[in-house]
């Protein structure tokens, strides 16, 4: 079931497009995208974004969110991309220095 949400929040992703459950349906929306072929993390580095479809051991995870987050410091669109990733709530991967549980917290404390 995880690997299946993960899917599908990759797939809408790429497509670009929300799809936020909202009362009686689906919103689907466009959203601005343009920011993405400057990413940092484009092309080789985009493997250090995700958990493995493996079993991860907790020092792996760590190591790998350590290296994904270095390359977010360096990227030129890091607010855009935190501000996708919030607007979407994306519930996998590192987006914009953060991880998703960071991300959760973000938004808990921006809610109170
Ligand atoms: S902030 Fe990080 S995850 Fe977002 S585009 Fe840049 S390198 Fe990729």
């Amino acid at each position: 079931m995880i690997f299946l949400a993960r899917t599908v929040s990759c797939l809408y992703i790429h497509l670009g497009f929300d799809f936020r459950p909202s009362r009686r349906a689906f919103i689907v929306t466009a959203l601005d995208r343009s920011w993405q072929p400057i990413a940092s993390c484009s092309g080789s580095h985009s493997h250090l974004f995700f958990p493995p479809n493996v079993t991860e051991r907790k020092e792996e995870r760590e190591r790998r969110e350590i290296r994904a987050k270095s390359v977010c410091r360096i990227c030129p669109v890091g607010s855009e991309c935190l501000d996708y990733a919030m607007t979407i709530r994306e519930p996998y991967g590192i987006w914009g220095g953060l991880t998703e549980t960071e991300r959760r917290q973000r938004k808990a404390r921006i809610s109170v």
